[in-house]
């Protein structure tokens, strides 16, 4: 029988529920497909930081090397300065794991209303590629003075022609199995160095894929789209930062937040990719059995796709899309029913 090998990383927060609760749905649909799950939970992140003065051990990143894929949670603590997560941790993992897709889909669950008046399940059905690597958040910079008049910080954006080619390349592909056609949600009016880089090599990968619609949208009207227009959209191909701001607009227009699953993805497959919800640690309602799983079950059905395992992928989806037209819904989108409960009724659909 296939073993796979998953590390489940809870990180901070409702991630020590909701991971669990993505294990759970894992497990059920190896049982039902027929291949095994090894998993191991690791204490990373925020509470492993207050601990042991890290957010991982020294090793901790050729112990996540010996898994097959990453089921992650989120990071990040109110006590534990913000500016930490993603450097110690988050970018750690998809830089040294060459994870430069962000795979992040968008989609209208059944029995799901959006927060836009009029825009049903055929509007809304994109996906944000976004670049995972490089971009603004290379955190190459540098502050002086401190606090004082003469205070000043500077941050250094890297665009490489490789590093977007590859993203770019990833991008028309993945339009190629879709409805063929990609977005180039950009921003080189203004950022005129690094994102005509940006710009000029995704133009010379188009011209390889003539069989897709290419089409660059400033990141201002693209926003503005997201809201009025989403039927426009079905690869959205973007920077680091501006696929990290366009992804929460994503998960809003989907009606929550908590709904977003996403893959950080090593096409290669040199290294294990990592799945992770959308949101962050919500520290406002962990520990109340409040959060919503579906985002991390959409992160399982990503890593079990990216698997191999196309079917028990398709099965999670499905089950997911029984409970929210069943109208089991968790708070934030109306409902009463706990993480608990909402994973209860996944397990039960999925069986
Ligand atoms: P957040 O996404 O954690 O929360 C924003 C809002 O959405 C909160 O009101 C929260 O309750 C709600 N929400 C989030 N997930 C939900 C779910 N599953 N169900 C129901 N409601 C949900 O963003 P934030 O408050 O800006 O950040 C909190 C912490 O998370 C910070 O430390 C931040 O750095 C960290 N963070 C980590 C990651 C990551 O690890 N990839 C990503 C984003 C933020």
């Amino acid at each position: 029988m296939k073993t796979y090998k998953i590390a489940a990383v809870n990180g901070d927060g409702v991630g020590h529920e909701i991971v669990p609760a993505g294990m759970q749905i894992i497990e059920a649909a190896a049982k039902k497909h027929g291949f095994k799950v090894e998993s191991e939970t690791l204490l990373y992140g925020a509470g492993h930081y207050l601990k042991h003065g890290a957010f991982l051990p020294d090793d901790g990143l050729e112990k996540l090397q010996e898994f097959d894929a990453v089921l992650f949670g989120a990071v990040g603590l109110p006590e534990v300065d913000d500016r930490l997560p993603f450097k110690d941790f988050t970018n750690l993992v998809r830089t040294a794991f060459k994870q430069y897709v962000n795979y992040r889909p968008v989609k209208l669950f059944d029995g799901l209303k959006s927060p836009l008046r009029n825009k049903g399940q055929e509007d809304i059905d994109f996906v944000i590629i976004r670049e995972n690597n490089e971009g603004e958040f290379v955190q190459s910079g540098r502050t002086m003075y401190g606090d004082t008049p003469e205070g000043f910080a500077i941050d250094t954006n890297i665009f490489t022609k490789v590093g977007t080619r590859r993203i770019a390349k990833y991008a028309f592909e993945l339009a190629r199995k879709r409805r063929k056609h990609v977005t180039n949600v950009t921003k080189s009016n203004t950022m005129i160095h690094t994102l005509t880089l940006w710009d000029n090599t995704i133009e010379e990968v188009a011209a390889d894929y003539p069989d897709v619609e290419y089409r660059k949208m400033y990141i201002d009207a693209a926003s503005a789209n997201f809201v009025l227009h989403p039927e426009y959209f079905d690869v959205v191909l973007t920077t680091n930062m501006l696929g990290d701001i366009l992804s929460d607009l994503g998960g809003a227009i989907m009606g929550s937040l908590g709904l977003g699953g996403s893959g950080n993805i090593c096409p290669e497959r040199n290294f294990p990719s990592m799945f992770e919800p959308i949101h962050g640690s919500a520290p406002d309602i962990m520990g109340q059995n409040k959060a919503n799983p579906i985002g991390q079950f959409w992160s399982a059905a990503l890593l079990l796709d990216h698997l191999g395992e196309k079917e028990a992928a398709a099965d999670i989806m499905k089950a997911i899309n029984k409970v929210t037209a069943s109208g089991t819904l968790t708070a934030e989108l109306g409902g009463t029913a706990t993480t608990t409960e909402i994973t209860a009724a996944a397990l039960t659909a999925l069986a």
